[in-house]
């Protein structure tokens, strides 16, 4: 393998300093530039750490690139969904979605209850410039689930170990919410949350409907500016001690504008009012000077030296095919949980010939997505309303959490774990879809009656999605395919999927639930309610809220890192992705991720500063 020499490079390179080329060594090479890598990035630089991120997509400029004013109608199919761009032709997605060409991955059933469909975002900041901003903290039951009900697994940390985390990704990237103090759902301390922004008509319905069924509807939790972020009060927090840190946040800070309410966030944000870690993380961290980065750079392994510490990694320099390796003191994979178990299981030598960090056997296993079904429906109150703004901040003004732990507990739901509901509604832009499938309300129309029916119908359906625990099992894990091999040369996943009762009961349940709050509105609901949750349930990996595969825990021989996500076996290798996670919350991973790859990278800082890395 090739030591990386940037003048071999033939495309433009963009951000990259001189220190490659200059044969420089980093303290950390961190993999993945997404919400894991962003963070990790940012933390460790921010503390004087000499960073190099390598990014297997292409560079990304969410000022130039994002599209966000343009209507449906300036759009190729008035901006529908395709394969290549299956959230629609806006979306800011980059060389990704369900399939990446050139980069395959293998299912060992396509059927809906057992397959598992991989999500990927080649670009840096990955899926971070697209995600739903959904930004939901676990809570003190979802670190330790096995302890609550015998399932599972339990983390080797608790809620306690991860809140003062929380409480400064939240400060940092800005997440609007209301603290409601509702059971396993965490209140954060003063000056965390944004206010959230005002509520829909169809949320205060849905909100209304929520208290006749005692069903609690709550402010949502976005990672948007709602308002400006407190410049001037949240540096000293995010970095004390650090006023060279902390002059580089408040100055960023004053660069981020707050949301103007008006443009889809899954077009990613020009004005840098939502989270993404191309406008929030990389920014402040490349201010420090201690942050390369390097596009274009598909690591395939990390090295290991005679003593069993991580040398660096080896990647293909996509602009050249060539394989290349860089060295640091300590790697960091962040490349999404698949991808880093992956790369773990790619890292074979003689120490490890079933996968790099894998003595336990468990790299790949315990798999998990979000447990996924819906309901929509029409409902007459909102019909033929005068015209008025409902933008609103993009998605997820409010929303249900998990509201029946005593009764889950006591046994009387018949699956273990539970789930909170995202909804929508309102009157947004008209696109290509707006005002299809209306026979089932009007039995069908044309021509003047159809344009009444359009206008009468706009704006009053409303939809509702579960988004519910998943318990890790078996049967759920990846593997190296022995055959498949991508365009790189590098081997390939294998994914094996089986939900249990636990997941499709819930799903069921989701789907009773959503209709009692759709006739509680006074409405109808669309298509026929699932009573087998078999039916129900979405697909694995199609929530993209996959986690696992290398799971943290206190014992060696079951887990693959240590309470620091720290590899049992290789001391300076540390994973900061959802590859960690031993459950999957019913509350959106993201928000967990970054905070996790905060205090991990806090503990990596502390450790070199002791030389112990
Ligand atoms: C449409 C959509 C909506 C979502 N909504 C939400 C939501 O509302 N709330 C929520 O919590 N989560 C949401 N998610 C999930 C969220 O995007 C992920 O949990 C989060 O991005 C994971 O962060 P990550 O750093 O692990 O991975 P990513 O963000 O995927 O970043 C990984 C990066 O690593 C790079 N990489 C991969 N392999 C390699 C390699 N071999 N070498 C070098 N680089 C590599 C990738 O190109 C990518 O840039 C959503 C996802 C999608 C797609
Ligand atoms: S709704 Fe607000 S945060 Fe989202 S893209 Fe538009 S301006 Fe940015």
């Amino acid at each position: 393998m090739t030591k990386f020499d940037l003048s071999e490079r033939t495309s433009p390179v963009p951000f990259i300093t001189s220190a490659v080329a200059t044969g420089e060594t980093y303290d950390v090479i961190v993999v993945g530039s997404g919400a894991g890598g962003g963070q990790s990035a940012y933390t460790l630089t921010m503390d004087g750490a000499r960073v190099l991120m390598l990014e297997a997509g292409r560079n990304y400029d969410p000022v130039s690139e994002t599209a966000m004013f343009q209507t449906p109608d300036m759009a190729p199919l008035g901006g529908s969904g395709t394969p290549d761009k299956p959230f629609g032709f806006y979306d800011a997605t980059i060389d990704g979605g369900w399939q990446v060409p050139g980069e395959p991955y293998v299912q060992t059933s396509t059927t809906e209850a057992g397959r598992f469909d991989w999500w990927r975002a080649r670009m840096l900041g990955g899926r971070t410039n697209h995600w739903g901003r959904i930004s939901l903290r676990n809570g003190p039951y979802d670190f330790k689930p096995y302890s609550r009900d015998g399932l599972g697994m339990d983390w080797p940390i608790s809620y306690d170990d991860m809140a003062p985390y929380y409480d400064k990704v939240e400060m940092l990237i800005g997440v609007y919410g209301a603290n409601d103090g509702l059971e396993n759902t965490p209140n954060s301390p003063e000056g965390c949350l944004l206010p959230p922004p005002k509520p829909r008509v169809s949320d205060l319905l849905i909100a209304r409907a929520g208290r006749k069924l005692g069903i609690p509807v709550i402010a949502g939790h976005r990672a948007v500016l709602t308002q400006q972020l407190d410049w001037k009060n949240s540096p000293a927090k995010l970095h004390p001690g650090n006023p060279g840190a902390q002059k580089i946040i408040a100055d960023d800070m004053q660069r981020r504008l707050a949301c103007f309410f008006a443009t889809p966030c899954g077009r990613g944000c020009s004005i840098r009012a939502n989270y993404q870690s191309t406008t929030v993380h990389l920014p402040p961290a490349l201010a420090t000077g201690k942050l390369d980065i390097l596009t274009d750079a598909m690591v395939h392994e990390v090295t290991l030296g005679k003593d069993g510490r991580a040398t660096g990694v080896g990647f293909v320099d996509r602009t050249t095919g060539k394989q290349m390796h860089v060295s640091a003191r300590v790697v960091v994979l962040a490349a999404s949980a698949c991808e880093t178990v992956r790369i773990l299981l790619n890292s074979k030598s003689s120490q490890f010939p079933n996968g790099l960090a894998n003595s336990s056997g468990k790299v790949g296993k315990y798999l998990m997505d979000t447990v996924g079904a819906s309901v929509d429906g029409q409902v007459p109150l909102l019909e033929n309303l005068p015209p008025h703004n409902e933008d609103a901040a993009g998605g997820l003004q409010m929303y249900i959490p998990w509201w029946l732990y005593q009764q889950q507990l006591a046994g009387k739901l018949g699956f273990a774990r539970g789930y909170h509901v995202e909804f929508g509604g309102g009157r947004g832009m008209p696109s290509i879809g707006t005002a299809a499938e209306l026979e089932w309300l009007t039995g069908g129309s044309y021509g003047a009656k159809f344009k009444q029916d359009a206008r009468r119908y706009y704006g009053s359906f409303v939809g509702f999605a579960g988004r519910g625990e998943m318990i890790p099992n078996e049967q759920s894990y990846c593997e190296i395919d022995p055959v498949v091999k991508d365009k790189w040369g590098i081997p390939v996943l294998r994914f094996h999927w089986q939900w249990s009762p636990h997941e499709t009961r819930q799903a069921a349940h989701m789907q009773k639930t959503f209709a009692e709050i759709i006739e509680a509105m006074g409405g109808r609901v669309h298509g026929k309610i699932e009573s087998d949750g078999a039916k129900a349930i979405a697909p694995g990996g199609s929530i993209i809220h996959e986690v696992g595969g290398a799971i943290i825990g206190a014992d060696p021989a079951t887990s693959v890192t240590n309470k620091w996500c720290q590899t049992w076996d290789v001391k300076n290798l540390f994973l900061t992705d959802g590859s960690p996670f031993a459950s999957n919350a019913d509350k959106n991973p993201t928000l967990t991720i970054m905070a996790n790859a905060w205090r991990v990278s806090d503990h990596i800082l502390a450790r070199m500063r002791q030389k112990e890395l």
